[in-house]
């Protein structure tokens, strides 16, 4: 498969040998399509943990992983290693059940920005560790420093303080909590690494583990935008986390959701900051809203606040929750224990806004077939909303508001996507990315006849 008689061998013996261990033979080894043994993995997490390990050296463990991948085995103790790279935390003496969601990467995903407040509002308590933008998928740390001095980087002190005194934190992981997996993860978005189930699975869980979550609920996203395309990857990915999850002691719901067309209308760290507070006003997408509303119902399921698996016992409280202003109250205060300006909040035309707009009209009429998540989320990413160096800024302000969803009806003309860029050359290219992202159809639906031949 691989041209082997080209390639270099050295004795894989070497990464056995524990006095031995070495990361290059490790790298051969997976590689080669091998397993690593507990001791290797080990090993290798920490030492590239403690700076012992370059970066170059971990990209191509990284590689070799994609390409060869993992066995259960191997991603359990992965996940394990990188939970125990820093800090864990026990929360069981600091709040009864602490409660935690993470979404597997989407474009337009900013549930956890109207989730959190929802589910505190209900009377559980939320302690989570977020990510930031990978690849083409945002992050909800990058999307809340749209808002001016919200800290994410909270000391396990500060996390645990947070949490007792308000019911609700949301830091990144940089607390030296799970400190491999911020160093795996930065790599990953710039290796080509991302879409792997072994990484997403011990990244995603050695989080969870590390934060002390004793419910978690994951969000595994599926489609087009999505690091799993199909619904048979996005099952094995979310049964291989609710393996590590249960073998850690943890209560783990997994929900597959769509991701080929993005979540809502809006695309961009602070669009999305300010779309989440429209929802947090009751105003929120449809598709947006009836998302949040299950997240949050599996997540108080798990607390013991629902007995029903369909949630019907619980919707109509989420919804009231939405309506009444309680769960934005708690998003105040989220916002307010970590250091964020409430006036970016209370007035959302303060946060960071792009100096070109452009409404881009629709060029034909019809229903809407498709709105490719992943093409969008590519064009937010080339106006600056994400990375493609691991160190490179974010441009908070930019990205798209994609106007319609699949099945809906358009007349040309009609304001199709808004693009948000900081050039008018930026924008340009965005909407001819976003307008071929777009697909119509004459009719929803199967036609009942697909065409009319004629002999003469
Ligand atoms: N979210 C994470 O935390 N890690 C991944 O690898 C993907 C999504």
């Amino acid at each position: 498969m691989m041209g082997s008689s080209l390639i270099q061998q050295r004795p894989h013996a070497q990464a056995h040998d524990e006095s031995r261990l070495d990361a290059i033979a490790i790298i051969e080894k997976k590689r080669d399509g091998l397993a690593l043994t507990d001791e290797e993995i080990r090993f290798f997490v920490n030492d590239f943990t403690e700076g012992r390990i370059p970066d170059y050296q971990a990209a191509a463990l990284l590689m070799a992983v994609f390409v060869n991948s993992m066995s259960k085995r191997e991603t359990a103790t992965l996940t394990l290693a990188m939970a125990e790279s820093g800090e864990t935390l026990d929360l069981s003496g600091v709040i009864g059940f602490a409660l935690d969601k993470h979404s597997s990467g989407g474009v337009g995903d900013k549930t956890s920005l109207v989730v959190l407040p929802l589910v505190v509002s209900c009377g559980a308590p939320v302690a989570k560790m977020s990510g930031r933008g990978l690849s083409y998928s945002g992050g909800t740390l990058d999307k809340m420093e749209s808002i001016s001095g919200f800290n994410v980087s909270l000391t396990k002190a500060e996390f645990i303080n947070q949490v007792q005194k308000h019911g609700i934190v949301l830091c990144g992981q940089t607390a030296n909590l799970a400190p491999a997996d911020s160093k795996f993860y930065a790599l990953r978005d710039v290796t080509g690494t991302v879409p792997s189930k072994p990484l997403i699975a011990s990244s995603i869980m050695s989080k969870k583990i590390a934060g002390g979550a004793h419910g978690i609920v994951l969000d595994v996203k599926m489609g087009q935008g999505a690091f799993m395309q199909t619904l048979e990857d996005a099952r094995e990915l979310a049964q291989i986390m609710i393996d590590i999850g249960k073998a850690h002691g943890r209560k783990v719901t997994a929900l597959i959701s769509d991701m080929n067309q993005p979540l809502g209308h809006a695309v961009g760290n602070a669009l999305e900051v300010k779309e989440a507070i429209e929802t947090l006003h009751g105003r929120g997408p449809a598709d947006f809203v009836e998302h949040c509303v299950v997240v949050a119902g599996h997540m108080l399921r798990l607390a013991g606040k629902s007995k029903s698996n369909d949630l019907s016992d619980i919707r109509s409280l989420l919804e009231s929750k939405l309506t009444n202003g309680e769960a934005w109250s708690v998003f105040r205060t989220l916002v307010e224990a970590q250091g964020g300006d409430i006036r970016d909040i209370e007035d959302p035309g303060r946060l960071p806004s792009a100096p070109v707009v452009v409404d881009i009209p629709s060029p034909r009429a019809g229903y809407l077939a498709a709105v490719d998540a992943r093409d969008i989320g590519i064009a937010a990413l080339e106006l600056g909303a994400g990375r493609h160096k691991k160190d490179d800024p974010v441009d908070h302000a930019v990205g798209l508001i994609i106007h319609h969803k699949v099945g809906d009806i358009i007349k040309v003309g009609e304001p199709l996507f808004t693009v948000h860029a900081r050039t008018r050359a930026a924008a340009d290219q965005a909407t001819l990315q976003a307008l071929a992202a777009h697909q119509w159809t004459e009719q929803i639906g199967l036609p009942v006849f697909y065409d009319t031949l004629f002999s003469e």
